[in-house]
């Protein structure tokens, strides 16, 4: 039986006024819209309890079992609204599919495709005033799911939260695509064999930090994780996968070991390189590979991708060694290429010839 997110108004909405002054100008993930979704599961009486209601705090018991043991997994999509107005989703199947493997990972309750899709279509429907228009501006949408038995024992909670909450995002590069410097991590790893590096949990962000403060200091934007076992092999970035355009025409991305994240942004790019006259290729990549390749100019070009930033290009990487410019430093052919591509079809400026789009409203 499928969920009914029933609709409980806020009595308190933001006023027009201040809404559309937080929709000029909204940045990432600083202000939120007036309502969230949200669901309950128990062990014995399975998914239920789901309704929009007001956005706020959560009650939650000191003792929930998320606040102990990292039990927790999230996804991130985008509502984008089209020049007619209209609000879309960009494979929104793909998000709820990897909802349901990252919970699968960490031992959470799987929710039905159809009622993660409803908890969006719900909420985005009444809180469709705050999905902005114009430019590369989005509603970014943040489904969640965690453990909130008041519980110390470790085992599976067996009551279990989902919330979704929405957030309006302005253009990720405000000012022009700018590329991104990269610091090649060899203190730490963001996942290991038989770990969580292929499900979206916050355990993999809470661990990555470090890294990125390591790189922050080394003036680099971002981390590249190597494989842990061997730290040879180029794996992806804390929140991103990566992608090179060697000179023989290829776009060549780490092939999926188990503790790669199962990006929908990266599929989507494997798709649509044929369609650009490129051939995709997943296979490994050493980090030696990657910075020869950049030096000899057997890779061109190097971009990170997801969904909050579509496709980031990369400027350089940096290591304990070193400093390793790409192509001249500015942004490359494909890179732009393959943004524009992308962009164009979530904005429906371009043919959805792969039938990736849904309109909710
Ligand atoms: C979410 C995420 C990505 C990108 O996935 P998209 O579905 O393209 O947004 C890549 N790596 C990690 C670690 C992630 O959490």
């Amino acid at each position: 039986m499928s969920l009914i997110f029933d609709v409980h108004p806020t009595s308190d909405p933001m006023p027009a006024r201040r809404r559309e002054e937080i929709l000029a100008n909204p940045g990432f993930g600083q202000h939120f819209t007036d309502h969230m979704a949200v669901a309950t599961w128990t062990a014995a009486d399975g998914w239920h309890d789901s309704a929009v209601v007001p956005y706020g705090p959560i009650r939650l018991d000191p003792a929930a079992a998320v606040l102990h043991y990292a039990q927790e997994i999230f996804e991130g999509l985008k509502a984008y609204r089209h020049d007619d107005g209209s609000i879309w989703l960009f494979r929104p199947d793909q998000n709820a599919a990897r909802m349901q493997r990252s919970a699968r990972r960490l031992a959470l309750p799987e929710l039905p495709a159809e009622d993660f899709l409803s908890s969006i279509t719900t909420l985005v429907g009444t809180d469709a005033d705050w999905v902005p228009s114009g430019g590369e501006t989005s509603l970014y949408l943040r489904p969640f799911m965690f453990a909130s038995e008041p519980f110390l024992g470790v085992r599976p909670a067996q009551r279990v939260s989902y919330v979704l909450i929405a957030s309006p995002a302005g253009a990720y590069f405000a000012q022009g695509v700018k590329p991104v410097n990269i610091w090649i991590t060899e203190s730490y790893s963001r996942a290991g064999r038989g770990g969580t590096g292929a499900a979206k949990c916050g355990g993999n962000y809470a661990s990555s930090l470090l890294a990125q403060s390591e790189a922050a200091e080394q003036g680099c934007e971002q981390v590249l994780f190597p494989d842990s076992a061997e730290g040879k092999w180029v794996e992806e970035l804390g929140g991103m996968n990566v992608y090179l355009v060697t000179n023989a025409g290829e776009l060549v991305t780490p092939e999926l070991t188990g503790s790669i994240l199962e990006g929908v942004t990266r599929d989507s790019i494997l798709k649509l390189a044929t369609d650009e006259g490129l051939t995709p290729v997943e296979r490994k990549v050493s980090v030696e590979e990657l910075l020869r390749g950049i030096a000899d100019g057997a890779i061109r070009e190097v971009f990170a991708c997801g969904t909050a930033a579509v496709v980031t290009p990369i400027g350089a990487f940096k290591d304990i060694d070193g400093e390793y410019p790409v192509g001249d430093g500015a942004v490359g052919e494909v890179t732009q290429k393959v943004r524009r591509e992308l962009l164009d079809i979530q904005y429906g400026r371009a043919e959805d010839r792969y039938g990736w789009m849904t309109k909710i409203a």
